[in-house]
């Protein structure tokens, strides 16, 4: 855990965060800024901070994340609908906060990606 990362504190529940679904490996909580009608954000509990640190020790969690996207979009109610899955990665992709995070978007027909 890094107490300066807000993601690690709301995993920590030390911040507020309106969890949609979380198992031993990964938590997913609300977009505070929602850019479609659902929006969540499907974090690792531990603290890495971008894909570029990932390492052989992650492959399990990175697919255990990917596998846990459709219980999280269930959770979300977009399992039917449909949803996008993406990760911002480094400045020009607009990554904010440096703890991995796939955004899990849907609710409405979603437009191109840029
Ligand atoms: P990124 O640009 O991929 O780093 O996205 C970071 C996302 O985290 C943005 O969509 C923010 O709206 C979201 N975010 C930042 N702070 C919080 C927070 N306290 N609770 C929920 N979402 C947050
Ligand atoms: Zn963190």
């Amino acid at each position: 855990m890094d107490k300066n990362c807000i993601f690690c504190r709301i995993i920590a529940g030390d911040e507020p965060g309106s969890q949609v679904f979380s198992d031993d490996k990964c938590v997913a909580f609300k977009d505070i800024y929602p850019v479609a009608p659902r929006h969540v954000l499907l974090v690792p509990r531990d603290h890495v901070e971008a894909l570029s640190d990932i390492g052989p020790q992650h492959e399990q969690l990175l697919g255990h994340m990917l596998r846990s996207a459709p219980a999280v979009a269930k959770a979300a109610g977009v399992l039917d609908s449909g949803y996008r899955i993406a990760i911002n990665q480094g400045k020009d992709a607009g990554q904010l906060v440096s703890h991995l995070h796939l955004h899990i978007i849907g609710g409405k027909t979603l437009g191109k990606m840029a």
